[in-house]
């Protein structure tokens, strides 16, 4: 499912936010997936391994964060524990997720440490020093404790970014990933616990960091692609190696080697 709404706010700024789901199926062994809802429409945009949410040509992307800024991310880990995560895990976890998608894109991310995310309408608010804000839903619950509607059914996890319009480019000033803590607790004990944070060449691969990354990846402007050998093919299997494919380091790259806004 993609939701696409324009806000227009008070001051007259233009905003297009895009929210994109991904789901889960049925789990079963001994190869459980990650996979988007059914109603999923396919990508408008899918060039060779790699697509943006908002693209200026095939291979460029129009709306894109600003490569010469340090992006600041910050974590709530609040349903995460509840749900019987480790926190601490976790942010291990997201890092090292993070880490992939910096060497692809080469920009700098800066992690500013736990955060306490507020809900507005169902997708996180913007924190001040924040501009990716990381967190966890219940979708059981509704309100301040759970994303309940966004994470509603077999969703896994919801990512989106919220981008200006400047001139014949868009510059993405905010993002934002939510996943479903009960989801992914369930996954983490069934499929890998604790989470090993050795290079993912020496390990078995890590589907809970591959659905990070996917969402991430989101958060920085990346689109579904239909080819399933990259990340940001709607589906993340265990058996699949957690690491950015070809399309998608190529993707990232172009986000990371545009103009200075
Ligand atoms: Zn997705």
């Amino acid at each position: 499912m993609r939701l696409f709404t324009r806000l227009h706010y008070p001051y007259g700024l233009s905003v297009r936010k895009l929210v994109l789901l991904i789901a889960t199926v049925a789990v079963s062994a001994p190869a459980p997936v990650f996979a988007d809802a059914v109603s999923v429409p396919a990508p408008q945009r899918t060039v060779s391994s790699f697509s943006f949410f908002s693209a200026a040509t095939a291979s460029t992307p129009k709306a894109y964060w600003n490569p010469c800024q340090v992006i600041r991310y910050g974590i709530d880990t609040t349903q995460a524990t509840a749900a019987g995560m480790t926190g601490s895990r976790e942010v291990k976890r997201w890092k090292s997720a993070v880490n992939e998608a910096s060497r692809a894109m080469g920009v700098t991310f800066q992690y500013v440490g736990r955060v306490h995310a507020r809900v507005a309408k169902n997708k996180p608010a913007r924190l001040p020093g924040v501009d990716i804000v990381i967190t966890y839903g219940n979708a059981s619950r509704s309100g301040a404790a759970g994303y309940g509607a966004a994470l509603a059914g077999t969703t896994a996890g919801v990512a989106g970014v919220n981008w200006t319009e400047a001139g014949q480019r868009d510059q993405i000033t905010s993002g934002y990933v939510v996943i479903d803590a009960r989801d992914a607790a369930a996954h983490t004990s069934t499929w890998q616990q604790p989470f090993d944070s050795r290079p993912a060449t020496q390990r078995d691969p890590d589907p809970l960091r591959a659905l990070y990354m996917h969402e991430f990846g989101h958060a920085l402007g990346l689109e579904h692609v239909e080819d399933s050998s990259q990340i940001m093919y709607p589906r993340v299997s265990s058996t699949r190696p957690d690491i950015y494919g070809s399309g998608d380091r190529a993707g990232l790259q172009a986000l990371g080697t545009q103009a200075c806004f």
